[in-house]
């Protein structure tokens, strides 16, 4: 095999949650393009369904939507079943869906906390869980959780303390399921993103150039990088050529949390 070979994905199946939009659709777009049948798994129904079928024409690859939200278990586990029914055993699953709720930490309220860290820990949890049990039942898998620079470092000047909290927490997951599942195969590891231009930034670009510079400042790059900028990276962590990389979490920032 050559080494390109190894970051190939054909005949293999890959589930992207919130892959209908942002960072979520170009990862579904690279693993489809790397040769995965992919899963878009998000709550809206219409552009789940639009964005799998855009994917399709443009990739060649199957795809399918399936709606999801991933703080219901039930709803995953039907999810993980109907993948199986589709394309077979997931063999990677991308913890993507994602949540922020910028409020300064003393006025958060419970209910705001907890509706982050369901949908950033909790949910990533449950796919992990459902799509790692089929995992451990027909071989091994991947598992790539998107998390973020704010699992390491404090953000500034937006408050965000129920997403950094959730965001660690991922660390500490993918740790733990990375040493359980070791045994079958199953590899898990984290990418942690800088700021990067989707929905949840752009209306700052377009709207607060006082924070739009602050972030900038940080940054060794000058550019806020396009959702497309990850998928090669989650390609790899994806694929056989990541084969002895378990664990990990892999920083991707633009230089960010170097300075
Ligand atoms: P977007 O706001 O563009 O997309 C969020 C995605 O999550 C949507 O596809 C949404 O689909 C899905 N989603 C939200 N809640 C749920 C739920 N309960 N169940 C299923 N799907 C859900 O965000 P980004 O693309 O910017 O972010 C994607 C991931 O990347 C997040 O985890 C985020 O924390 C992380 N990240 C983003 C960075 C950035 O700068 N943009 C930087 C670092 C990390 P729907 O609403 O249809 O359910």
């Amino acid at each position: 095999m050559t080494v390109l070979d190894q970051f190939r994905l054909d005949g293999r199946t890959a589930i992207v949650t919130g892959g209908n939009r942002g960072i979520g659709r170009a990862l579904a777009t690279a693993l489809a393009e790397a040769g995965a049948n992919v899963v878009v798994a998000n709550r809206d129904e219409e552009s789940g369904r639009e964005t799998a079928a855009e994917i399709a024409s443009e990739t060649g690859a199957d795809t399918l939507a399936v709606p999801v939200d991933v703080t219901d278990e039930a709803m995953v586990e039907a999810m993980v079943e109907t993948v199986r029914a589709e394309f077979g055993t997931p063999d990677v699953l991308v913890n993507n869906a994602g949540i922020t709720i910028n409020v300064p930490a003393e006025e958060m309220s419970l209910q705001e906390w907890r509706r982050v860290v369901e949908i950033n820990l909790t949910g990533a949890f449950l796919c992990a869980k459902h799509a790692g049990r089929a995992m451990i039942d027909d071989g091994g898998g991947s598992i790539v959780n998107v998390s973020s620079v704010s699992a390491f470092v404090a953000n500034h000047p937006q408050p965000q303390v129920g997403y950094n909290a959730s965001k660690a927490g991922l660390e500490g997951m993918k740790n733990q399921l990375a040493s359980e599942w070791a045994e079958y195969d199953i590899r898990v590891n984290n990418v942690n993103p800088g700021y990067i231009a989707t929905d949840m930034v752009e209306e700052v670009l377009e709207n607060d150039e006082t924070m739009a510079n602050a972030w900038r400042r940080r940054m060794l790059q000058d550019e806020i990088a396009p959702p497309e900028t990850l998928g090669p990276l989650v390609v790899f962590l994806s694929s056989e050529a990541s084969s002895y990389v378990t664990g990990e979490s892999v920083t991707i920032d633009g230089g960010y949390t170097v300075r």
